[in-house]
């Protein structure tokens, strides 16, 4: 089994997250009270947040997914953010919530909330499974937080190294200079 290899320590459980993401749900269902929502999940990180929480809020809702590139290969952002699928249904005037994997510095989700207000959204909200605020380096509001987790390089539910690890059921950090594949990129 991979969570028991020696290059993943285990961060948050399964159950753990089972837990918070029912939480979000209830409190993301509370917040909008039935108006409808338009869920914009960002791929690929996001893809299995993003179907577990879906599923406890209550109220119309669509989805959408919205694909974004920060990452190259490795464990080091590029600084540079571009869009490779855009949103397809139409927000205007409708309140969205972007689900994110994770905020780190930031530069992901500022890039995406500018894109957005282009279309006229009624109003904009991030919900995050794990928020590394320590390590924010530009400002964005995020209204929903699963994990505050300050260091480290995670994998595991829809988080991935070089796209591997993203179908572990929990969280897990990922020992620095270790690669599935054998080599050895630099560290974080
Ligand atoms: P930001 O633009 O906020 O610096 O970067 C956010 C993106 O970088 C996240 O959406 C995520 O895709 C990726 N990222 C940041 N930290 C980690 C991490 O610890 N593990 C993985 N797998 N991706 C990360
Ligand atoms: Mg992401
Ligand atoms: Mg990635």
């Amino acid at each position: 089994m991979h969570q028991d290899a020696d290059e993943l320590e285990e961060l948050i459980s399964p159950d753990r997250i089972r837990a918070r993401v029912r939480e979000l749900g209830d409190e993301i269902s509370r917040d909008y009270e039935g108006r409808p929502l338009v869920v914009v999940g960002i791929l690929k990180g996001a893809f299995i947040f993003m179907a577990d929480l879906v599923r406890h809020i209550r109220g119309p809702l669509v989805v959408d997914f919205v694909r974004l590139a920060s990452y190259g290969s490795g464990t080091r952002s590029t600084g540079e953010v571009h869009i490779t699928k855009d949103i397809e249904v139409d927000v205007e005037d409708r309140d969205v919530l972007v689900v994110e994997d994770i905020v780190d510095t930031g530069t992901t989700l500022r890039y995406l909330e500018e894109v957005l207000k282009l279309h006229k959204p009624r109003s904009v909200r991030i919900c995050c499974l794990i928020d590394k605020k320590e390590r924010r380096e530009t400002d964005v509001s995020v209204h929903y937080v699963g994990f505050d987790v300050p260091r480290g390089f995670l994998v595991g539910y829809g988080l991935d190294f070089d796209e591997h690890y993203r179908h572990l059921p929990g969280i897990y950090r990922l020992r620095p200079g270790y690669h599935p594949e054998g080599f050895r990129p630099s560290e974080k």
